[in-house]
């Protein structure tokens, strides 16, 4: 056991929870990187991040759209290191297509994963903050958190949900020094885009660049992509004293989307 405070944060072997738990770990904080996958690079990831930053990390293979491992995640995490100060829900994926269409389970896997696992994991580990008499909650929510885009139903809603409940979590826990809080980003280059930059070039028959920017950064007026690192970054800043009374609240880091 060591004094440093311990970190999870949820789908972390790529994109922005890879950014963000080594940005977590470069704070001084102790790690728990997850996925469901359970590779030897999954576990190198934990390695690395040991190793550059100077913390204790390790990897724990949990499927976060099982109510029972996204709990048990949580625990494991208490015992390892007697405490659980930061939870990062950062795990996600995405499915486009239209609503009429929308395959069912790929509607319940969305939901479960995006939003039911945020449940189940700030339940868990709620007592282990209300006993340390601290903790930070940060949700990676979306732009589309606060926007809607067609052909992303399931998204969509389990973004504003996530919100939805950012909000009602930051109230319940106002007085327990507990703060709760949800990061929207706008399009950040990852794995979980390049599926969509692949889709859009194929569909409209585009360049890369031009499916870039005509259509994925249409929205974006910056037309840049926001990068892994700035969202990691935001996620540091809502878990430092500086932030100790922002609760309940959406951070947007989306080059402008939101102001439109
Ligand atoms: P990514 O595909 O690079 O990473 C997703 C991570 O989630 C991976 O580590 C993967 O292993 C993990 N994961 C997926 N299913 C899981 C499961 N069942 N159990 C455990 N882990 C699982 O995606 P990303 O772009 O880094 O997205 C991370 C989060 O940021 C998501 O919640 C996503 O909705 C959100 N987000 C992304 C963007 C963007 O433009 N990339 C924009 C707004 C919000």
């Amino acid at each position: 056991m060591s004094d440093r405070k311990t970190a999870i944060v949820t789908g972390s072997t790529s994109g922005i929870g890879l950014a963000t738990a080594h940005a977590l770990a470069a704070a001084g904080n102790n790690i728990v990187v997850n996925s469901f996958s359970d590779k030897a690079e999954d576990r190198a990831i934990a390695e690395k991040i040991a190793g550059k930053h100077g913390v204790e990390a390790v990897y724990m293979q949990a499927d976060m759209s099982k109510p029972d491992e996204c709990r048990a995640l949580v625990e494991r995490t208490n015992e390892r290191f007697g405490t659980v100060d930061i939870v990062v829900n950062n795990a996600g994926i995405q499915h486009v297509s239209p609503v009429e269409t929308f395959p069912t389970e790929k509607w319940d896997a969305i939901i479960a994963i995006n939003l039911s696992s945020a449940f189940h994991t700030t339940a868990a580990a709620i007592p282990h903050m209300k006993r340390q008499g601290s903790g930070r909650i940060v949700n990676i929510a979306s732009a589309h958190g606060l926007r809607a885009s067609p052909f992303k139903s399931a998204y969509v809603a389990a973004k504003h949900g996530i919100v939805g409940l950012t909000k009602t979590v930051a109230l319940e826990m106002a007085e327990s020094r507990i703060t709760c809080n949800a990061v929207c980003p706008g399009f950040v280059l990852t794995p979980l885009v390049e599926v969509q930059i692949a889709d859009q070039m194929k569909a409209n028959n585009m360049d890369r660049e031009t499916a870039i920017r005509e259509v994925i950064l249409k929205k974006q007026p910056t037309r840049e992509f926001v990068t892994v690192e700035q969202i990691a970054e935001t996620v540091v800043f809502l878990c430092s004293p500086a932030a100790e009374q922002i609760t309940g609240t959406t951070i947007s880091v989306d080059g402008g989307w939101t102001a439109q």
